[in-house]
């Protein structure tokens, strides 16, 4: 057994929740997005903008996801 990083939730294995693996998948996805229409935007300030801007439309677990990996990267 294993747990979410995110949630801590028990998982059988990997290192995400089913709800917080999508999340993450649509994180990196729209990261593309943002680089298309921002040009030049670093991983980790796009991070930041996801866990910090409720105006974004990204989703709770999406912003969860966001904000775990910023403190990893600290
Ligand atoms: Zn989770």
């Amino acid at each position: 057994m294993a747990q979410c990083l995110v949630c801590k939730s028990t998982i059988e294995k990997g290192q995400y929740c089913d709800a917080h693996l999508i999340a993450k998948k649509n994180l990196e996805e729209k990261y593309k997005d943002w680089q298309t229409a921002f040009g030049k935007l670093e991983w980790k300030e796009y991070l930041m903008r996801m866990a910090n801007d409720q105006d974004i439309p990204i989703g709770d677990w999406a912003r969860e996801v966001a904000d775990y990996l910023l403190k990893k990267e600290k």
